[in-house]
């Protein structure tokens, strides 16, 4: 089949998820979580797995982000046309919403894998001239909306999603993997379909026994709040009387409807996305047994065009076999460093473009790109100015390039925006800081291959995994970050990169962070550590940059994390 391609007509598992980043034209993602289920069908079509996954359309997009010159930010819709690149399905499907029916129809992209096998994308609309006005935006508004808002496309994507799945004929699906909770009403779906073939009208805990070995749950958040939960009231009045709600034990908790928990209670595997990350998980839900499996990139999706010609040409093989990356430690220096003055270049190019700020491919770069929300500390680096200056101009100059989008809702995140524009005014002269706007993949690419070191400085132990670093690890790129999220497991000190802050503290949920002190640290090793690295020459860092690859990129890739669902969760 290979080269014809081949989209496998019997998916075993489904796979869903409220965002995934299928291309970088289409803006059917917010960040980290549809990055990671884009790199998931990514590396399941390289694998041949017999995978389908669903999604929403998001017809509107997630947001496109302006900047003024104080670094406020506005969002206007990201405007797309569905038909220029999804094919529409003829099925239909209708779940109900409020007691309303809500007619869904399914647009499909098919991800081709290296070795030409497919995995298709469903992505659901209600945008049809048969719904009521309100329904049909049911998938405009990615994280969009009220609570109302939201649970109404939760059914959509959870219940629309199965009967969709079954309106196509795929009735041989032995796993329903629900990546975060907003999917979790799938689960209601399973249960009324096992009832309903035992002949009867009221679920009991037959059901419940016989729909959780179909499912697996992954969850993503260490902060409470990002948790999804109803009031009960919201519930009934959306999804009208339900039988499971009278088994209180397993359905509902102090009269709201928590979506964490109903798919920890309705799963048979439940894991983490790293292993710090499954520990806080099992801390936080104490009753559940919850594993971990820590996150990847697909590593030919955030190969520089360099990169992946170096690689090409001495590792053969790497697209299709993650793992193979392991052999860059005998890429020739040389190599190395042409190959990432090259992806400097294109981002330096960018930069001028876009900023007119007159960034040097000579000068120490750092970049940070990801959501900007307080507890990702985006602004931790400028906690002591004067001290940040004389780092710089010890290290012959030093750059900064910052990207990033804050929900529109999050005025916390807005201001951090506009205090990383307020420290770029006050370093002017001294450290170049530029903040690049609508961070999206196509930046992402740019940015985690173009900057010298990776920088992140979360609230431990508040990231789950986070990717970006691996992103920058495909391109020989080594991370400056906090220890935590993934970084626990890829930081080889003075190897693959450089740790802020000790995990001996072993943080726990609700210890006070140490802004001061982490900040310091992270001055500290950008002084002792990183700088002198830089300015001593290409010899060391190139060692760095090839033990990044080989022990990191060939290990936090999206083909690993996937053979390991498949050991642990699928099969
Ligand atoms: C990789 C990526 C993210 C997630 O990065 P984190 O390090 O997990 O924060 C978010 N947005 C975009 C556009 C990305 O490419």
């Amino acid at each position: 089949m290979s080269g014809s391609g081949h989209v496998v007509d019997t998916p075993r598992i489904a796979y869903f998820s409220m965002e995934i980043a299928l291309r970088d034209d289409l803006p059917t993602y917010a960040g980290g979580l549809g990055v990671l289920a884009g790199d998931t069908v990514r590396a399941a079509a390289d694998l041949g797995l017999p995978m389908v996954a669903v999604t929403l359309l998001h017809r509107a997009g997630y947001f496109f982000q302006t900047l003024n010159s104080e670094g406020g930010q506005t969002e206007a819709p990201a405007q797309w046309n569905p038909a220029d690149s999804l094919d529409e399905l003829p099925t239909r499907a209708t779940v109900t919403v409020e007691g309303r029916p809500v007619v869904v129809r399914a647009w499909r992209n098919v991800t081709t894998g290296t070795t030409g096998q497919e995995v298709p994308v469903l992505l659901l609309d209600t945008d049809l001239p048969e719904n009521a006005p309100w329904d049909r935006t049911l998938t405009h508004y990615l994280y969009g909306g009220d609570a109302h808002y939201r649970l109404c496309q939760e059914v959509v994507l959870g219940m629309g999603g199965v009967r969709i799945l079954r309106a196509l004929g795929h009735t041989g699906i032995a796993r329903f993997h629900m990546n975060e909770g907003h999917a979790a009403l799938l689960t209601l779906e399973l249960i009324t379909e096992r009832m309903r073939s035992e002949g009867r009208t009221a679920p009991d805990m037959t059901d419940i026994h016989a729909v959780r070995p179909y499912c697996v749950f992954t969850t993503h958040t260490a902060v409470p709040a990002g948790h999804d939960r109803y009031p009960m009231d919201l519930v009934a009045r959306v999804l009208g009387p339900r039988g499971e709600f009278d088994m209180k034990d397993v359905f509902c908790c102090e009269g709201e409807l928590n979506m964490t928990f109903l798919a920890l209670n309705l799963s048979s595997y439940v894991n983490g996305v790293a292993k710090k990350h499954g520990e806080v998980s099992n801390h936080l839900f104490a009753h559940y047994v919850i594993d971990s499996i820590t996150n990847g990139v697909h590593a030919a999706t955030w190969a520089s065009p360099p990169f992946a010609a170096l690689f090409d040409t001495h590792i053969p093989g790497w697209r299709e076999d993650s793992f193979s990356l392991r052999y860059a430690l005998g890429i020739p220096r040389k190599e190395v460093w042409n190959a990432h003055q090259q992806a400097k270049s294109a981002l330096m190019r960018q930069v001028n473009q876009l900023t007119n700020v007159g960034f040097s491919t000579e000068q120490l770069t750092l970049g940070f790109a990801r959501r900007m929300t307080p507890y990702k500390r985006p602004d931790l680096l400028f906690w002591d100015l004067p001290r940040l200056a004389a780092i710089g101009r010890a290290a012959g100059g030093l750059q900064v390039v910052f990207a990033g989008k804050a929900h529109p809702a999050d005025r916390d995140g807005k201001e951090i925006i506009r205090r990383i524009f307020g420290a770029a005014e006050a370093l002017k002269n001294t450290v170049r800081v530029v903040f690049l706007p609508n961070y999206d993949m196509e930046l992402g690419r740019l940015l985690t291959a173009g900057v010298d070191v990776w920088l992140n400085t979360p609230q431990p132990p508040l990231e789950a995994s986070g990717t970006s670093g691996m992103k920058a690890a495909v391109n020989g790129v080594p991370s400056l970050s906090i220890l935590d999220g993934w970084w626990i497991e890829g930081c080889i000190d003075g190897v693959t990169g450089w740790a802020i802050g000790s995990n001996g503290r072993n943080h726990t949920m609700g210890e006070a962070p140490d802004h001061a002190a982490d900040a310091d640290h992270l001055y500290t090793r950008l002084e002792n550590d990183v700088a002198p690295l830089f300015t001593d020459g290409q010899q060391h860092f190139t060692d760095i940059m090839r033990h990044t690859i080989a022990l990191n990129a060939s290990f936090f890739n999206t083909q690993r994390m996937l053979q390991q669902y498949v050991l642990k969760a699928y099969f």
